[in-house]
């Protein structure tokens, strides 16, 4: 019996019927099901958006304890370590905080330069894969499910996310709990109960990432147009932690 096997706990056929109910309740339901099914094996993985800080508020409200894991990927905005700061002081949880290994940043920028992700997709890909893919991808050996903010009207291939999916090149359950909201229930959620968040998303930034490679949008703009701006297929805005053929089934 394989690894995978071991961790999987519910068949197809169960995990279709988990998703037909999750479908029609709400992303409470799914985080208090996490928190009875998995407990401290799983883990909100937050890069501190509107949905993270949403998820996480009804994440502690369920488990005072609830994790919560980011990545510092060592180029993020002042305004999200402020959040950081704030977070910790109002929910009194510890950020489990995945940095890079120092060696492949110090490897990669002594061939191609700090800001090498301006000088062609492979580049960029290269340094996700770096500050971000391989930290993650590190730090979720470790767990039985992970919690993200994915929400399916952010599009590219988010679209066909399940609330709770198998993830098998983690061997763990990937957790969508706002798989069917929107960006205005988020934000009416956060409003409602109080919840900090990072000060850009009042001055146009939808979507936030790392400080060179984010920018504010327009009215009208694709809410993921202020990533990698300068890259123009549209279809390759994924820094590679998301994609669902690695994530899903
Ligand atoms: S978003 Fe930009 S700075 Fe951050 S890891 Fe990716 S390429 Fe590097």
């Amino acid at each position: 019996m394989t690894m995978s096997e071991i961790k999987q706990r519910f068949s197809a056929d169960e995990l279709a019927e988990l998703n037909s109910g999750f479908e029609s309740g709400g992303p409470e339901d799914v985080l208090r099901w996490v928190d009875d099914t998995f407990g401290d094996q799983a883990v909100l993985t937050s890069s501190f958006g509107l949905e993270d800080v949403a998820l996480y508020d009804m994440y502690w409200r369920i488990n005072e304890k609830a994790r919560v894991m980011t990545l510092d990927t060592l180029r993020l905005p002042t305004e999200t370590y402020t959040l950081f700061d704030q977070f910790q002081l109002r929910y009194r949880v510890e950020i489990e905080t995945q940095y890079p290994d120092l060696d492949a940043v110090r490897a990669m920028i002594k061939e191609k330069g700090f800001n090498l992700f301006y000088k062609g997709i492979e580049n960029r890909k290269q340094c996700c894969g770096v500050r971000k893919v391989d930290p993650l991808n590190k730090a979720l050996a470790g767990v039985d499910a992970w919690i993200t903010g994915l929400r399916r009207d952010q599009g590219m291939d988010r679209g066909s996310i399940e609330i709770v999916e198998w993830d098998e090149p983690h061997g763990n359950y990937k957790i969508n709990p706002l798989a069917n909201w929107t960006f205005e229930q988020v934000r009416e959620y956060v409003d409602a109960n109080g919840v900090p968040y990072n000060e850009l998303h009042d001055r146009g930034y939808p979507s936030l990432g790392c400080a060179p490679c984010t920018r504010a949008i327009e009215p009208g703009e694709d809410i993921r147009a202020g990533r990698w701006w300068w890259e123009s297929d549209p279809d390759a805005k994924e820094c590679g932690l998301h994609i669902v053929e690695a994530a899903t089934r």
